[in-house]
């Protein structure tokens, strides 16, 4: 703990806690495959059939005996054809070919398959010829894929806590399956705190700035699958923000805020959820993010998230999503970041103490190498550095100082969700 200032606490031990206390709160419906993207699976899922469920051909070409192949000389008669989905049923007779297609199954007695580009065919493919060279080069089981060598019935295919990605869908279709157990969406009512605040449409007053925050929070939220209420702007009024705050925890899983959780006199979330519920957690040694604060009234999770647009980001990417991911159920692993170590491309100092993000983008540089640049302010009031990135680069709690060369770790923005 030594490069920690007093009283923040570390992300990873943050994240322990907040994992360890808010239970898995999401119940389990069944959901058609078709709405399953994204969702987070709440079953293990089995294979009820192999696949490929046959021995079938992996070319289109001509199925044989490989034992015949010793004595073939001159013309081979094709005694049938074998289609994907009309199987040539039978054996395949002694010294003849077999008409095959990608996919169709392979006749009882074949055991390699020579490719149609190989051969030469009469007109009506009744009869074939096969160069010596071919014969030599053909071997036992070629081109032949084998049932099962995909999957295996029986075999978990699909576990628990995954977020579903396409081909996890598509594996569950190949297994014949209309739905799955996933995750309900959670709940989360979405604020935005501060007098300043205009809403995007209306005229801005003097001294306003437009809320730009309550629509990072909602895309973040929709992103990972939450149900999102947006119950728009909050004046910093203490009645104001226990009236809006204690209705939607009534009526929701989770709260999520921006503004007024630091220790000025208009920062006002913080008593408002002390005196409805119990604050459990409050400041992080991160940078963006450091007033971040978690807490519950009643069973509803309430998050709020530091006014600064980036902050908002950051924090709302590397923790509040993932917290929730947990809360629908999700594995640990599935809700970790990715992290690429790259070459820096910049030269950075700063105070040790937290973890800190700074925006950047990955480039390859003249050697062909790829490095990350850093984003040429470091302000969390900077939205449009967010835009300008590609990614963000995190600096370890102990880090204070980074040279062009060393290696530096890489967040893409696109594996943070
Ligand atoms: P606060 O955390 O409330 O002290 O706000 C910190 C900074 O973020 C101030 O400059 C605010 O004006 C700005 N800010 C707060 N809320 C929003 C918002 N919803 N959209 C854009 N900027 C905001
Ligand atoms: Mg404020």
């Amino acid at each position: 703990m030594k490069n920690i200032k007093p009283g923040l606490t570390l992300l990873s031990d943050a994240l322990d806690i907040a994992f360890s206390e808010v239970p898995v709160r999401a119940s389990i419906e069944e959901r058609q495959l078709i709405e399953c993207y994204g969702a987070v699976l709440r079953e293990n899922v089995t294979a009820n059939v192999s696949v490929p469920s046959v021995d079938n051909s992996a070319m289109d070409g001509y199925a044989l005996r490989h034992a015949d192949l010793k004595t073939l000389k001159g013309p081979v008669k094709v005694s049938g054809v074998s289609l994907a989905g009309h199987p040539y049923v039978g054996t395949i007779p002694k010294g003849t070919a077999i008409r095959i297609a990608t996919g169709a199954a392979i006749p009882d007695g074949a055991d390699c398959v020579i490719i149609q580009e190989n051969v030469s065919a009469n007109d009506d493919e009744t009869i074939i010829e096969i160069s010596d060279d071919v014969i030599a080069r053909t071997t036992l089981n070629q081109n032949i894929r084998w049932a099962g060598e995909d999957i295996k019935a029986g075999d978990v295919i699909l576990s628990e806590g995954m977020v579903l990605r396409p081909q996890d869908i598509a594996i569950a279709a190949g297994q014949g399956r209309g739905a799955l157990k996933v995750s309900k969406p959670l709940s989360v009512a979405v604020f935005s705190t501060g007098d300043e605040l205009a809403k995007p449409g209306d005229a801005l007053p003097p001294g306003g700035i437009y809320d730009s925050n309550r629509f990072a929070m909602i895309g973040m939220l929709r992103e990972i699958g939450c149900n999102v209420t947006d119950l728009g702007l909050l004046a910093d009024n203490f009645d104001v923000l226990r009236n809006a705050l204690g209705d939607a925890a009534q009526t929701h899983d989770v709260i999520m805020t921006s503004g007024g959780v630091s220790v000025g006199k208009a920062d006002l979330l913080k008593p408002v959820v002390d005196q409805l519920g119990e604050i459990t957690a409050w400041k992080l040694a991160i940078k963006p993010g450091k007033p971040l604060m978690r807490g519950k009234i009643g069973d509803c999770l309430v998050i709020g998230l530091p006014g600064n647009p980036v902050s908002v980001l950051v924090s709302g990417l590397l923790y509040v999503m993932p917290l929730l991911r947990h809360a629908m159920g999700a594995l640990r692993s599935q809700t970790e970041p990715v992290r690429i170590p790259v070459c820096a491309g910049f030269d950075f100092k700063r105070g040790t103490g937290r973890r800190e993000w700074l925006r950047a983008r990955l480039v390859q540089n003249d050697d062909g190498v790829f490095e990350a640049v850093a984003f040429n302010s470091t302000s969390s009031g900077m939205l449009s550095s967010m835009v300008w990135a590609d990614g963000l680069i995190e600096l370890a709690e102990g880090c204070g100082k980074v040279s062009k060369g060393d290696t530096v770790l890489y967040l893409p923005l696109r594996g943070l969700q």
